[in-house]
């Protein structure tokens, strides 16, 4: 019996793809627009100084169990005020399930085989579109699934009375994921009225909102500025989940850290949630490296090193503005007859250009510039260096 030659190769992953094509490019001029996490003005990924400092002060102490399980609740409680909000008082109530995770895809995982589990026939909606991995994470976990209005491409902006109307046409008490900020790919996030009228709609309807905050601070540079719409849902007395990632926003993308907490309604519900959250985690996976979750509660929990870490997400996130700016004025100066507001209106690490897929084929083909096939530029991978030579292919291209 030959065992496996029923097995065929998966799809290739629209993400990885684009950068095995790049790296196959022996091109000096080309560039990769496809990477998802930051890359300085020389276009290399960056270890932060609150990070080096971190591992200067965990050195030698990473394999003792005891500092594990403490490093472990401190990760979840510093997460959970980073979401939630120092103050808060859900957290004195002792109303969260926090448990540590596999960065963010862990914890949206997670989080679908617990909904599978205890709603088993409820359905999942996600924004169209959303981070395609999104769709496979919850087939996985066989969630039903859908989708809900929410880019609009002709005005390269929210589609909102789309998007109110598909939350009322839902089956009541569905689940919705939500990006709080920096939407993945489209760069679009709703405003804080139009984020107070989702969460009034969802209430109406008993759904539930779960929340993939895999981008903290990148919208706006300001940790709690990037959570307010979860804020919202608080105040108007939501049970909601959340998933963390500290990928992105402190540059840890290898370590795998991140946080799921889910909202109960009192102690006891939050500690058979999370009970039930620890025994799936353990059947799947035991329990995270440890390393990454010492680097992140030393982060957190260190007045000084947390300081430089939002010092220093600033000045990650002032750079892709800049980037954004500049790679507008250049296509304007280059006379471009087309409207290029959305690459300074929309927000966080992506620029969802409207490029057509013909468009994308010969910015590849012709120039060594390479994005992913729905026109989603890294706007990281955007430097001094490469911008007027980005900007002038970009206008040959769509001239
Ligand atoms: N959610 C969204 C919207 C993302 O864009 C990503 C990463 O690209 C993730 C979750 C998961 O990231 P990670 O598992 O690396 O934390």
């Amino acid at each position: 019996c030959q065992w496996w030659d029923h097995v065929r190769p998966a799809p290739k992953d629209p993400i990885a793809s684009v950068g095995e094509a790049f790296l196959a490019d022996a091109s000096p001029n080309k560039i990769n627009l496809g990477v998802g996490a930051y890359r300085d003005e020389e276009g290399k990924p960056v270890v932060l100084r609150c990070v080096r400092n971190a591992e200067a002060k965990v050195a030698g102490s990473e394999f003792l169990e005891s500092i594990s399980t403490s490093a472990n609740s401190r990760l979840v409680e510093e997460s959970i005020k980073l979401v939630y909000g120092k103050d808060t008082d859900v957290i004195g109530e002792g109303r969260l399930a926090g448990i540590q995770t596999l960065s963010g895809t862990g914890a949206c995982r997670l989080f679908a085989e617990f909904q599978r589990r205890f709603y088993p026939r409820s359905k999942v909606y996600f924004p169209d579109p959303t981070w395609s991995n999104h769709h496979s994470i919850w087939k996985d976990a066989e969630v039903p699934q859908g989708t809900f209005s929410y880019y609009n491409p002709r005005s390269k902006g929210l589609n909102f009375p789309a998007l109110i109307d598909d939350i009322k046409n839902a089956p009541e008490s569905s689940f919705f994921l939500l990006h709080p900020c920096a939407h993945n790919p489209t760069g679009v996030d709703p405003t804080e009225e139009e984020w107070r009228e989702i969460s009034y709609h969802l209430k109406v309807k008993n759904h539930f909102p779960f929340f993939d905050m895999a981008y903290q601070g990148f919208s706006s540079g300001d940790l709690d500025r990037d959570a307010r719409a979860i804020r919202t849902f608080l105040q108007d007395g939501h049970l909601i989940g959340c998933a963390q990632s500290f990928a992105k926003n402190m540059g840890l993308y290898g370590h795998r850290v991140g946080c799921l907490s889910i909202l109960c309604t009192d102690t006891m519900q939050a500690l058979a949630v999370k009970s039930q959250l620890q025994q799936i985690a353990r059947a799947m996976y035991g329990s995270p490296p440890i390393r990454g979750v010492l680097l992140v509660s030393t982060i957190l929990g260190d007045p000084d090193t947390k300081a430089l870490w939002v010092e220093e997400l600033k000045a990650m996130v002032n750079r892709i503005c800049k980037m954004r700016e500049a790679l507008r004025e250049s296509l304007e100066k280059l006379g471009s007859p087309l409207n290029w507001e959305h690459i300074t209106n929309q927000v966080g690490m992506f620029c969802f250009s409207g490029l057509t897929p013909r468009q994308i084929e010969l910015l590849q083909r012709e120039f060594h510039i390479y994005m992913t096939a729905d026109g989603r530029i890294s706007m990281a991978g955007v430097t001094m260096s490469n911008m007027d030579y980005l900007a002038n292919a970009i206008h040959e291209v769509t001239k």
